[in-house]
């Protein structure tokens, strides 16, 4: 295999909050940025939050903040529905290649939304975590960037596919489009592929699964947004109605030998910001939330905002693992363990059961390089290659914070790769 040529292009895996920042960091600088998104958008998990602690504003207020940024920067080029499927060569000029999945829909798209009214078929909305149904020809969301349209491609080859060509008035349905190869070369990588929700059916005390009234966090971010499944009600998957009674369980999956050792880090922060959703839902302060808890990890500034979570009279807190959850009348969910605090045993009725679950490397599930070292949970820790960095939740559990410090980190350093191949270059030829 010839050797691969030195680049001075950045390449950024992962579009999410780190993922745009690494990129415009790198772009604003001058470098030039291909940034690549498994999905149809950019925008990552943070996306798919209602609001965001310490301030509680909503996500589209910083992604719009970043979008108009990359809008404005011509040195950034985004690939969506892309994927890196190998990586080879050395700092300073690696090649990668990618697998880019079809849209089915180009460039033209207006983003009216009548080929989603002329479909039938309906998919499980991946931006609602499959709690409800989309048409098969969709807009991720409402922020969604590029602000295109895309086809299921379950229905390509059928009458919907037809029908979605046939309502669209500008030609922007391209029903012959294939998933294609495309290899670049980069001098440096920065890997921002982000975490996932750890698999909460695998916690079996907890009925995930069996039990409609035990939901995630992730899920109770969606339930609680108004242009989430339920239009922002806090309802009971079960039967519709509103719960009022609600369990936050923490370290549901984290610190546990049976599934992630890891603290997630995340997760007592996210319970606390989640109370204050039942004082917008119900501001008659009707809604009452109970946090189970081993400890509650909330450092620097946001131990001011769980300061004043305490001081919320219809928050309780009890110190304790929950042992198991059982089926209670009508729909309702037992809560049974041991209050470490008085060591007396409970039996806790609730309406509905948020799970703080665990964040786990998304990159589990990726082929990376060879030379990529990640730490014993699967975070990615180091490239022996020297060219390759991690940015936010891909390296650990972080909240957006971090996140954009780690990936304006991981942006400099990927800058200084690239740099120290450009400045050897001329001594290379003089010799
Ligand atoms: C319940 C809950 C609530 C939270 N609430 C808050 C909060 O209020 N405030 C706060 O600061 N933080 C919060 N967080 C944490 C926040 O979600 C993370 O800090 C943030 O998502 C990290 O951003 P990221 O870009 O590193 O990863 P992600 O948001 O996971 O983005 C990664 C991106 O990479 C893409 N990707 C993955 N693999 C590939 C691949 N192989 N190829 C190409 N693209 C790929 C993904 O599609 C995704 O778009 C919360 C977390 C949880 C679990
Ligand atoms: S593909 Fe065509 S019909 Fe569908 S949203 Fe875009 S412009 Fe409208
Ligand atoms: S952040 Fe809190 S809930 Fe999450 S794993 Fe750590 S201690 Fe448990």
């Amino acid at each position: 295999m010839p050797p691969v040529a030195s680049s001075q292009t950045l390449l950024v895996v992962g579009g999410g909050v780190s993922g745009m920042t690494a990129a415009l960091e790198a772009a604003e600088c001058g470098r030039q940025v291909i940034l690549v998104e498994r999905s149809p958008t950019l925008g990552g998990r943070t996306a798919l939050l209602y609001r965001y602690f310490p301030k509680m504003c909503h996500p589209t207020c910083g992604l719009e903040i970043n979008l108009r940024r990359l809008k404005g920067n011509r040195n950034v080029r985004v690939v969506t529905m892309a994927e890196v499927s190998a990586v080879t060569g050395r700092a300073g000029a690696y090649e990668a290649t990618l697998r880019v999945r079809a849209r089915y829909v180009n460039e033209r798209c207006t983003a009216c939304g009548d080929c989603a009214r002329a479909v039938k078929a309906r998919v499980a909305n991946p931006y609602n975590y499959g709690l409800d149904q989309i048409s098969a020809a969709y807009l991720p969301h409402s922020m969604a960037y590029p602000q295109r349209y895309v086809l299921d491609p379950s229905i390509i080859g059928t009458d919907d596919a037809q029908r979605a060509k046939a309502a669209c008035k500008v030609g922007a349905i391209d029903l012959e489009m294939r998933d294609e190869e495309i290899t670049l070369s980069v001098g440096a990588i920065v890997w921002a592929t982000g975490w996932k929700p750890y698999d909460a059916a695998r916690i079996q005390p907890y009925g995930y699964g069996e039990y409609p009234n035990v939901v995630t966090s992730v899920e109770f971010e969606r339930l609680a947004d108004p242009q989430g499944p339920t239009g922002g009600r806090l309802l009971r998957p079960s039967d519709g109605k509103e719960a009022k009674n609600f369990a936050f369980i923490q370290c549901a999956g984290s610190r546990d030998e049976n599934h992630l050792r890891h603290c997630s880090r995340i997760c007592c922060m996210a319970s606390l910001k989640q109370t204050q959703y039942l004082r917008e839902a119900y501001p008659d302060g009707s809604a009452k939330s109970t946090i189970y808890y081993i400890d509650i990890r909330a450092i620097d500034r946001l131990e001011d905002f769980y300061a004043m979570v305490r001081r919320d009279p219809n928050v309780a807190f009890i110190k304790s693992k929950v042992a198991r959850i059982a089926a209670g009348d009508g729909g309702s969910l037992v809560l049974h363990g041991v209050d470490t605090e008085g060591y007396h045993r409970y039996a806790t009725e609730h309406d509905l059961v948020v799970l703080a679950i665990g964040m786990e490397p998304e990159s589990g599930a990726v082929a990376l390089p060879a030379d990529i070292v990640r730490d014993s949970s699967g975070f990615i820790e180091a490239c022996t290659s020297g060219g390759q960095f991690a940015a936010g939740a891909a390296g650990s559990p972080l909240d957006v914070n971090r996140s954009v410090q780690s990936a304006t980190a991981a942006a400099l350093r990927a800058i200084q790769v690239v740099h120290k191949t450009a400045s050897a270059q001329p001594a290379q030829e003089a010799r």
